[in-house]
């Protein structure tokens, strides 16, 4: 059985709370870790001087495998997003969220099964913002041939290793004609080269109010970076929220996996916080590596839990803490 290096960054707020839930778990499995633990985030840029020190980044090179809390962005001002910089020097352009309805979690809609498939390097993440004038601001919206090609490729990929049907661009190229225009001619020739996937366009604004009415029409959804982005937290209301909804950014060289949530400085340091979707994160990495039964039944647990409903936080109409629900999952395994 081999052992596994993995960088583990614990991140700020619920952070290290919902890390070591995580890590809980995945050990319950048998399988091997070995955990490189590395700080970045506002912890790292108050005790370090760096939000994201040079070692975090060796230390995801040299494991190419990391497990990620969220880390806290200031607003407005201060360092530049620890998630966005990641993403961009290790070149992880995939952001990959599954959404799927979970047993006994209560939500509006059942059956929701859909997979969204967000460019993870550019966009309006570009982090190209200057002051043309005082009280006139510039932000440039990136979008490449070489970014909208791949991401669309791997969205096919995607599709075809996992049985999917189609694959819905997601735009706004009515008005942002040249970029989204761009992005829509890359899906197109890549659509062109897997006739077996069905592939359609939507515009954005229609996209959200069509997830809405019915989320389970929808398989996968292809989007640029800030659409993605939007488009996720959405979709996590369809499955009972952010504390359900795992992810993970993938490039060619590593990989990080981190739930789709923030740091939730309002629940931080009280044992509220519901791990499940980091835990769900760490069965998409035991996948990753392979251990593709390990990950199944990772998942069975979460849903074993999740159906006897005893122990379930409070986001979840439960009064559990984030260690006990963390225990329960650990002993199913
Ligand atoms: P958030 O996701 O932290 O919180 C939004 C709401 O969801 C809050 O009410 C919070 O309590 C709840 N929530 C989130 N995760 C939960 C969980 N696991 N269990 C129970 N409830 C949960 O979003 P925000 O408040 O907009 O952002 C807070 C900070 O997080 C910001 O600094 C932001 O930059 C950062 N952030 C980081 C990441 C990341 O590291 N990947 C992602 C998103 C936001």
């Amino acid at each position: 059985m081999p052992t596994y290096p993995v960088t583990l960054i614990p991140g700020d707020g619920i952070g290290p709370e919902v890390a070591a839930a995580a890590v809980r778990v995945l050990s319950a499995t048998g399988i091997e870790f070995q955990w490189e633990t590395v700080m970045a985030g506002a912890e790292a840029a108050g005790r370090e001087g760096d939000p994201l020190p040079p070692k975090v980044l060796d230390s995801i090179r040299r494991n190419k495998v990391a497990l990620k809390g969220p880390t806290a962005t200031p607003i407005g001002t201060g360092y530049r997003s620890v998630n966005v910089a990641l993403r961009k020097t290790l070149d992880l352009y995939a952001n990959l969220r599954p959404v799927q309805t979970l047993p006994g979690v209560k939500s509006r809609y059942e059956d929701v099964d859909l997979i969204v498939v967000r460019e993870n390097t550019e966009d309006l993440y570009s982090g190209l913002e200057h002051v043309v004038v005082p009280g006139v601001v510039e932000s440039l919206k990136i979008i490449t041939e070489r970014a909208s090609t791949r991401i669309a490729k791997f969205a096919f990929e995607y599709a075809v290793a996992h049985g999917r049907k189609r694959v819905t661009a997601v735009h706004k190229a009515n008005i942002m004609k040249l970029s989204d225009g761009l992005f829509l001619d890359c899906c197109r020739a890549v659509a062109g080269r897997y006739p077996g996937v069905g592939y359609d366009e939507m515009i954005v604004d229609n996209t959200c109010m069509q997830l809405v009415l019915d989320p389970t029409r929808f398989d996968i959804l292809l989007l640029e970076n800030l659409y993605g982005d939007i488009v996720s937290d959405l979709c996590a209301g369809f499955i009972g929220g952010l504390g359900m909804a795992p992810g993970a950014n993938i490039g060619e060289e590593a990989a990080i996996f981190e739930a789709v949530h923030g740091t939730a400085p309002d629940i931080a340091g009280k044992n509220k916080a519901n791990p499940m979707a980091l835990i769900l994160s760490g069965a998409m990495m035991l996948d990753h590596l392979g251990q593709h039964e390990a990950a199944d039944r990772v998942r069975a647990a979460v849903h074993a839990v999740l159906r006897e409903g005893k122990k379930l936080t409070g986001d979840l109409g439960g009064t559990a803490g984030t260690t006990e629900l963390a225990e329960a999952i650990a002993g199913r395994i």
